[in-house]
């Protein structure tokens, strides 16, 4: 799993405001997709599309440089296929 350090205040993740679902933080529910697609090969083909959008949309743990260049890896990825 992605080391994160988001922080859920009052039901929300402070990064990307969505509520947490039957008491788990945004970065716990995002733990189970990744064991889903571990055990599906079809699944795992999209990791890449998976872990890019939970850590554009969790930018705390990245430089700022570091972020621009995850971005600019997401937008050549979708433009090229
Ligand atoms: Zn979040």
């Amino acid at each position: 799993m992605v080391d994160n350090n988001t922080v859920m205040k009052s039901g929300r993740c402070i990064e990307c405001g969505t509520r947490e679902t039957d008491g788990y933080s945004c970065n716990e529910l995002f733990g189970f997709p990744l064991v889903l697609e571990h055990n599906d090969p079809k699944l795992y083909e999209l990791h890449f599309w998976l872990v890019s959008c939970y850590m554009i949309q969790h930018p705390s743990n990245y430089t700022e440089e570091g972020y621009k260049h995850l971005v600019n890896l997401f937008i050549d990825a979708y433009d090229n296929n």
